[in-house]
């Protein structure tokens, strides 16, 4: 079997078909090559015991003032589906009290403080002091972030996070204030290359707080992917779900299409096309032999290595309680640091799913999950974790909760383990050259979705950034 397309995008996650569905917009047809049954990737919900929720935290993040300037919602709206109503969500930090067991403060960021708000936040959350020198010193760091253009920062992406701050933070406490940013984000600051932070944290200054919004109704996969699959369906999209891409096809440095492997007849299909969009993480793409090696430049192929080094699952642990244990009139989302390791120590986070992500509970019961990203040192999950590390960083969540909440461990009636890829921090590897959205030795060839360039908008917010100039170079392209 041959079927001719004139694009075929591998991976039917957000990144494969926000550019299908706007390839089709433009009146090209493309067919999504989608491993699973259906569409979505990790924006799927999730059933846990009849709360349906998205699989552990997932919330459209930025760095700018409101919903409506991030990229997610400029192409939601472009294509004529952005949210009509959504919510913002606070990014809060609970800081448990050691002297007085049952207590937790609250400590949330608010964007009018701007760069002050950063030093406050973090400086909580550690414990550290935040003196005039301190302050001074982040600001001078902060200037200089600010000051470093995109172009500079695309050329920066070979020097590590860490190096750059020492550097240039000659301040012990504001030292160890930059370092503590990259851990929260799953991260070491050995691992991470400056040009993705300073590119992120250098629009602090004028924008003041990371934003966090969700809709008012229904979960990411209801917000993004339902409307988009329809939308793509309708306007001559070809859906090929259950099917696994084992190879994309490359002859005489051109695209030719891929061979996939139909999960139901078990048996190999070839697609041809001009066009092939690689829109799986690159570094599995690689890793699986989706993508030869052969067909990578060194620099790219030594990125991709480095990016997949740095990747590991988030841990989310489900749980549906007999009872309402934690009341949902104070934060729903807080970072928890437990200061009976010494120095206050970030344990996850608790999320609660109604109100804050939209679950239905059951009457009288409460649905809460627990995030933990991976990729830290005591939490390196997944690939290369143990089940010991996994539990015990598990046990250190509940230990917290438990107490300022001693009622949490009798009222689980069900408890459930997600652990998944974590959210596109690879990209931000020290690497030698950003891997792009375009392939730079074979024609045709073009990649999409979270695990592609480095200095870019946050989390996913960068797949709805990137999937305008990719639309573009992918049109100019077939016009030549
Ligand atoms: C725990 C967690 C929390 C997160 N929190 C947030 C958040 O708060 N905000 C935010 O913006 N983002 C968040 N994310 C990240 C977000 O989910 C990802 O950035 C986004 O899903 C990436 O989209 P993608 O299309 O690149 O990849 P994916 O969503 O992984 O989609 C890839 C698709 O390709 C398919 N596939 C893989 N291999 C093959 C193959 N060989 N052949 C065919 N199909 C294949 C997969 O089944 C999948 O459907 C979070 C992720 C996790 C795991």
């Amino acid at each position: 079997m041959k079927d001719k397309f004139d694009v075929l995008i591998i991976g039917g996650g957000p990144g494969g078909l926000t550019i299908g569905s706007l390839l089709a917009k433009e009146g090209v047809s493309s067919a999504i090559i989608e491993r699973e049954p259906n569409l979505g990737g990790r924006y799927r919900s999730v059933n846990f015991h009849g709360c349906r929720s998205d699989n552990g935290i997932r919330m459209p993040t930025a760095m700018v003032r409101k919903p409506e300037e991030t990229f997610m919602h400029k192409f939601l709206d472009h294509m004529g589906i952005a949210p009509k109503e959504t919510k913002e969500i606070d990014w809060t930090m609970g800081l448990l009290n050691k002297d007085s067991p049952n207590r937790i403060e609250y400590f949330s960021m608010d964007p009018n403080k701007g760069v002050e708000n950063f030093f406050d936040f973090f400086a909580f959350g550690s414990g550290l002091p935040m003196e005039e020198p301190s302050r001074q010193s982040l600001s001078k760091a902060f200037k200089i972030m600010e000051d470093t253009s995109e172009e500079e920062c695309r050329r920066l992406v070979n020097v590590s996070f860490d190096d750059w701050i020492n550097r240039n933070v000659e301040d012990p406490i504001a030292n160890a204030v930059l370092h503590l940013a990259s851990p929260l984000m799953g991260a070491l600051a050995t691992d991470v290359n400056y040009g993705g932070f300073a590119n992120v944290l250098g629009t602090f200054p004028r924008v003041g707080a990371l934003l966090f919004w969700y809709p008012t109704q229904g979960h990411m996969e209801d917000m993004v992917i339902t409307p988009l699959t329809k939308y793509y369906l309708d306007h001559g999209g070809t859906v090929l779900a259950n099917r696994r891409a084992r190879s994309i096809l490359i002859e005489n440095a051109e695209a030719k299409g891929a061979i996939v492997h139909n999960n139901e007849t078990r048996f190999l299909e070839e697609y041809s096309a001009p066009i092939v969009i690689c829109a799986i993480p690159i570094f599995e793409a690689l890793a699986r032999n989706v993508l030869r090696r052969e067909f990578l430049t060194e620099d790219w192929a030594e990125s991709i290595e480095l990016c997949g080094r740095l990747t590991y699952e988030d841990l989310s642990v489900f749980y549906l309680l007999r009872e309402e244990v934690i009341p949902k009139d104070g934060y729903g989302w807080v970072h928890i640091f437990d200061p009976d390791y010494g120095l206050p120590t970030y344990v996850g986070d608790w999320c609660l799913g109604y109100p804050l992500f939209n679950v239905k509970e059951p009457p009288g019961k409460q649905y809460l999950y627990s995030y933990i990203p991976g990729g830290l040192p005591d939490t390196h999950f997944g690939l290369t974790s143990s089940p010991e590390t996994v539990n015990e960083a598990i046990r250190r969540w509940e230990d917290a909760v438990i107490k300022v909440f001693p009622d949490f461990a009798k009222a689980i009636e069900f408890k459930g383990i997600s652990l998944q890829l974590n959210w596109g921090r690879y990209a931000w590897a020290k690497v030698p050259t950003e891997i792009d959205i375009e392939s730079p030795n074979i024609k045709g060839l073009y990649f999409a979705g979270d695990s592609i360039r480095s200095v870019t908008s946050m989390v996913s917010d960068k797949i709805y950034q990137m999937v305008f100039p990719l639309c573009e170079r992918i049109l100019k392209y077939m016009r030549s």
